[in-house]
């Protein structure tokens, strides 16, 4: 099955929302359903998805690596060189534009690491939509990086200071605009979650990466027996598996983040192991990590883009079926993956994807040579230079960050300031 069955997959998914946002849902499951079968939509998103986005992306061989571990030949899908450096803007991109078509003129996201966010900004800026960035107080603080690329791109970054002031907060807000303003806004969610028909959008617009693989795979004669993805709510995953869902063939692989380890808070593992359960939250029902109380639990991981409670559900169905097997790659292993991709063959990638990386570094050697194994690299790795660098140059990067600090302190290079606040209001 690769559609929801009226929203369901198996008992995961569903709509649970306020009955204020049912119409407003049920609009956009109308306009989303009319827009895929209109071939001046479908003929526009693909010009954005050349021209814009930079696809089809590359299909790269890691021969270095595949024959320095003696098994399966590696193959990496280079979502990294998207613009804006990840899977995320081929969702961004296009609900972005179905939102549009409904004659939407401003939209709303809510972040927590800010790529998602940077994603959503990049689309508007392009698309000539107002934006709003919905992001925890919390997490604003945390991902100024992020915060200042999307207020490049235009949009209005909101600290969400109720609550823990990180993600969940921010969607509790985000939820809250919609509700008041939904005639002129469009509610763009990042991952392949959320009450129906969310987690099929993403996963249709997603799933250009898979069928680019199918397509890559098949030119270069090779058939593909693995297939590897990072999953945080699981977007990049299921858009990369779409068209091998109903098949048995390949084996598909989902990495979770195993952060420091099993136990309850030192990882987001929610497929594997016994700690999440079944929860309703965010409007749809699936495996979740809570607390106690039943609230949101605590999560752990290296990367920013793993860490949620939440699997998406046709993920979280497809790994009870056994269609996708799961493992846990903690967070050492992760940045192992990383330098070692980066020092084989000379790509980077990013702390979620290098997730993905490990568990095909641990899978390869244990296939034969003549068996493929395709790795979803969903991001590149330049935006965690804050938290690489730490690792691997622990002191320079102190020094580095001091006289930086220093630099600004002197005032030397920020008397443009003032005339850029100005420049574009
Ligand atoms: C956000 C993000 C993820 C996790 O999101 P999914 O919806 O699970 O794909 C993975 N990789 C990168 C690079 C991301 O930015």
């Amino acid at each position: 099955m690769t559609e929801s069955d009226n929203g369901f997959f198996g008992r995961f998914g569903g709509r649970y929302v306020a009955e204020i946002l049912r119409r407003p849902i049920e609009e956009l499951e109308e306009a989303f359903n009319k827009c895929m079968n209109d071939p001046s939509f479908l003929k526009e998103l693909e010009e954005i998805r050349a021209d814009f986005i930079g696809r089809p992306t590359p299909l790269y061989h890691a021969k270095r690596l595949s024959e320095q571990l003696g098994g399966a030949q590696i193959f990496v899908k280079l979502e990294g060189l998207a613009n804006t450096g990840a899977h995320k803007i081929n969702n961004a991109i296009g609900q972005a534009l179905v939102a549009k078509r409904m004659g939407k003129t401003r939209i709303i996201a809510e972040t927590g690491a800010g790529q998602h966010g940077v994603a959503t900004a990049a689309a508007c800026a392009k698309l000539g939509l107002k934006c709003r960035i919905y992001m925890g107080e919390v997490d604003v603080r945390r991902q100024q990086p992020n915060v200042a690329t999307m207020e490049m791109y235009g949009a209005e970054v909101v600290a969400v200071t109720s609550g823990s002031r990180i993600l969940k907060d921010a969607i509790n807000d985000a939820m809250r605009d919609w509700a008041t303003n939904f005639k002129d806004t469009h509610y763009l969610i990042g991952s392949a979650l959320g009450p129906s028909p969310f987690p099929d959008m993403v996963r249709t617009f997603q799933s250009v990466i898979g069928r680019e693989v199918q397509q890559q795979m098949a030119e270069k004669g090779r058939k593909i027996d693995a297939m590897v993805a990072c999953v945080g709510g699981g977007s990049n995953a299921i858009g990369f598996f779409e068209p091998f869902i109903n098949g048995t063939e390949p084996k598909l692989y989902g990495a979770e983040a195993g952060g420091i380890g099993p136990g309850k808070g030192n990882n987001a593992s929610r497929m594997v192991g016994n700690d999440a359960v079944d929860g309703i939250m965010q409007g749809y029902k699936t495996r979740f990590l809570l607390d106690k109380d039943g609230q949101a639990g605590v999560t752990r991981s290296i990367s920013a883009g793993l860490d949620y409670v939440g699997i998406g559900p046709q993920l979280a169905f497809l790994g009870e079926t056994g269609r996708i097997s799961f493992d846990a790659i903690r967070d050492d292993e992760a940045l192992q993956a990383v330098s070692t991709f980066a020092k084989t063959e000379g790509i980077l990638f990013a702390m979620e994807s290098a997730h993905a990386g490990a568990l095909a570094l641990k899978l390869a050697p244990k296939m034969n040579k003549d068996q493929n194994i395709v790795v979803n690299m969903s991001g590149r790795g330049d935006k965690d230079i804050f938290i690489t660098c730490p690792v691997f140059r622990p002191e320079e990067w102190k020094q580095f960050l001091k006289a930086e600090l220093e630099r600004l302190e002197a005032g030397k290079d920020i008397h443009f300031a003032d005339s850029m606040k100005n420049s574009d209001k």
